[in-house]
């Protein structure tokens, strides 16, 4: 999958390719992840017992909390634990055997969830059990380690790669994280490439859609065009069904569980990939039909959790909306997300707000100007009116001018036009 963001000057780009290790390197890199575990393990648990230690006073002897550490052991901080690893690795030879940037990222990999921990206030991390670590990075390359037909790792040697997709010119690799799925049937190397050339926004112009995005449709736009959601994974859910139910059935830690696991394994690894490239065809497809495309700006992890349950998540709309923003920068569209409140109920055609729509509740019929249109299509026109109002469209702004017009009046009919878009903007009164 790629994946993108933007600095202020650079574009980071993930490239995923899929690699095929020798028995020897795959060997290799599995008993580099189980040092790794380890490793991760071991620094959550001195994080874990020095925040013990402090939970009590000093002079209070708690009961059920043992841990006595002296009050002057520093915060095992990202940089207090890269010092110990130098130590650890003295004494521990499995350590050495790994190459050293890619032990001290896992160290800073569990400060990173740690920190985020300490942001959001849940998702303290958690100890690994076997087989739970999947990843290794490595931070950094002096030189391109890519060679068309291998990548050269530090340590385990030149792995073959299937570089279906050329690093595009004035990029630099710099970094590449190695990925075991599907139970160390698949390894994937996910190559981070960075440019220093500053590349333009996209400019937004020509004809804009807004989409809606449901379950009972996958989508739909403004003006009417849905997608249904697709078919072929109510098959493979009810595969993976009966691939789970065998595999649940085996004797444990035998080698015939072992094989159904891995098929297991595999379908989910399949499913994925099916999702993927649907999410992809619709985006091409959106592409298509529009120049500006607007979505909402719900937080899908949220909706998750309420009252849409298992199938919104099963939809992974967030992924969706992030390979179309994507799809949309490659093929210079635009793409920007609105707010999402409130876009079920207002009126696309008066902007009357008409009220709370139960989720069973498929039409929307206004009550002040007869307006009348299935509910996703209603909210997909709200979505596209939020996004034009918030830009002001090229045609605008590069409209022929008198030429006895200076530059001052196009700034001003910009202006100008801007207010007005911004006049339609009514705040929904509750
Ligand atoms: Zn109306």
């Amino acid at each position: 999958m790629i994946t993108m963001c933007y600095n202020a000057h650079m574009l980071t780009l993930n490239y995923t390719y899929r690699i095929d290790p020798t028995e020897d390197q795959k060997q290799q890199m599995l008993s580099w992840l189980e040092t790794c575990r380890r490793l991760y393990n071991r620094c959550l648990r001195d994080l874990k017992d020095w925040l013990n230690s402090r939970s009590s006073s000093v002079d209070y002897c708690s009961i059920d909390k043992e841990y006595i550490m002296s009050p002057d052991i520093p915060f095992p901080s990202y940089i207090e634990q890269k010092k110990q690893l130098t130590q650890w690795k003295k004494t521990n030879p499995y350590f050495k055997k790994v190459y050293s940037q890619v032990t001290q990222d896992v160290v800073k990999r569990m400060h990173n969830t740690w920190e985020a921990f300490r942001k959001r206030g849940f998702g303290f991390p958690r100890f690994k059990k076997f087989g739970q670590y999947r990843s290794f990075y490595y931070p950094q390359f002096k030189k391109n380690p890519l060679t068309g037909y291998q990548i050269k790792l530090p340590m385990i040697g030149e792995v073959r790669i299937n570089q279906h997709r050329p690093i595009p010119e004035g990029f630099k690799v710099k970094a590449v994280r190695i990925v075991s799925r599907a139970r160390n049937t698949k390894w994937y190397a996910v190559v981070t490439i960075q440019s220093d050339v500053s590349v333009p926004d996209v400019i937004p112009y020509g004809r804009a859609i807004g989409i809606d995005i449901g379950l009972e449709n996958f989508l739909t736009t403004s003006d009417g065009f849905t997608v249904r959601p697709a078919r072929f994974f109510k098959d493979l859910q009810s595969e993976l069904k009966s691939l789970q139910r065998k595999a649940s059935r085996k004797k444990k830690r035998s080698k015939n569980c072992e094989k159904a696991q891995v098929k297991v394994a595999k379908l989910h690894h399949k499913i994925a990939n099916t999702r993927k490239n649907f999410h992809l065809q619709v985006s091409h497809e959106l592409c298509d039909h529009a120049d500006m495309i607007f979505v909402e700006d719900i937080d899908f992890r949220v909706s998750a959790k309420g009252f849409l349950g298992k199938n919104m998540l099963d939809a992974s709309f967030g992924q969706f909306r992030t390979l179309l923003s994507w799809v949309c920068w490659k093929r210079g569209k635009y793409f920007a997300e609105v707010d999402h409140k409130y876009t079920s109920q207002i009126c696309p055609h008066c902007n009357t707000h008409t009220g709370k729509k139960e989720l069973s509740e498929r039409e929307h019929n206004c009550p002040e100007c007869g307006y009348s249109t299935t509910r996703d299509i209603a909210s997909a026109q709200i979505i596209k009116q939020r996004g034009e109002n918030n830009v002001v469209p090229l045609d605008v702004r590069e409209r022929k001018l008198p030429a006895d017009c200076v530059l001052s009046g196009i700034n001003r009919l910009d202006k100008c036009n801007a207010g007005m878009l911004n006049c339609k903007v009514e705040k929904p009164t509750l």
